[in-house]
């Protein structure tokens, strides 16, 4: 699960692709105007808030789905997540280990009024080609956002990581399935959650990402966008093939807080979806 000073490995020309979609802003792979790319590095200019930023609080939600029509977001583009990941047509690639440099944290916990987010780390990074992403927050939506051969999980958790002096977002993305026995990792965050919205609160609750990725290292890798207005394009999503457990109350008490929070599956397009060979 863990790799230490991972060998660095050459890119073949599939991941020089995906990395150049990355760099590029999409220019590159989707057909996104440059002046939204201009938009966008704007946007991100405020990472942690970077996923709800659309506008003011409040202007969105997800009973009035049709986020295409807010102005100033990307969510109208045709390079949008989540997207329904169809392991069959997803095409291998020599893609590197991602390497897990997570520490330790007390974690600082919000409700936010769209989800349960938790946040703290100042240490924890990921590498994922040769380039750092710092830790920026972790949060979930229920159900599953992204679907796998057309199925859909009770949960799914993103891990939203910046690039260490850049604006590259990398976002992992976990399904969680319903099992015998509760998650303890999960439990950690459902019984922080703060009582009142919109008030973050500073926990004693020391966590340890590490102890959330699923041992399977085969991932899915495509560019999307964060799945939340303004729906920002560019970002590189990793998606494990392997769902984390949480038990059925554990799912009970998130969805007592927050259900119908997923984004619909939105159209590939011209996109490819590479995936580990392992
Ligand atoms: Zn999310």
């Amino acid at each position: 699960m863990k790799t230490n000073n991972t060998k660095v490995k050459r890119m073949n020309s599939l991941q020089l692709f995906l990395f150049a979609c990355m760099t590029a802003g999409m220019v590159a792979c989707g057909g996104v105007p440059e002046e939204e790319v201009a938009e966008e590095e704007q946007v991100l200019d405020e990472p942690v808030a970077a996923e709800e930023a659309a506008g003011e609080e409040g202007m969105w939600n997800y009973e009035n789905i049709n986020w295409e029509d807010i102005e100033n977001t990307d969510c109208a583009t045709n390079v949008q997540s989540p997207i329904n990941i169809e392991p069959d047509d997803a095409i291998p690639a020599q893609l590197g280990d991602i390497e897990y440099n997570y520490e330790p944290f007390a974690m600082t916990i919000v409700d936010n009024g769209h989800t349960i987010q938790a946040y703290g780390a100042e240490t924890s990074m990921i590498v994922v080609d040769e380039k750092e992403y710092k830790f920026m927050q972790l949060h979930f939506h229920a159900p599953s956002e992204h679907a796998y051969d057309g199925e859909y999980f009770p949960m799914e958790m993103h891990l939203v990581h910046q690039e260490v002096g850049g604006d590259d977002l990398v976002v992992l993305g976990i399904f969680i399935e319903e099992a015998e026995t509760a998650n303890p990792f999960i439990e950690k965050i459902l019984t922080e959650v703060p009582e009142e919205e919109g008030v973050p609160v500073e926990t004693a609750v020391d966590i340890t990402l590490s102890d959330y990725i699923p041992p399977s290292q085969k991932y899915y890798t495509y560019i999307g966008s964060l799945t939340t207005p303004p729906c920002t394009v560019g970002v590189t999503w990793i998606l494990f093939e392997e769902a984390i457990p949480a038990s059925a109350e554990q799912i009970a008490m998130y969805t007592e807080i927050y259900s119908n929070t997923a984004r619909p599956v939105q159209e590939l397009e011209n996109r490819r979806v590479f995936t580990t060979m392992q």
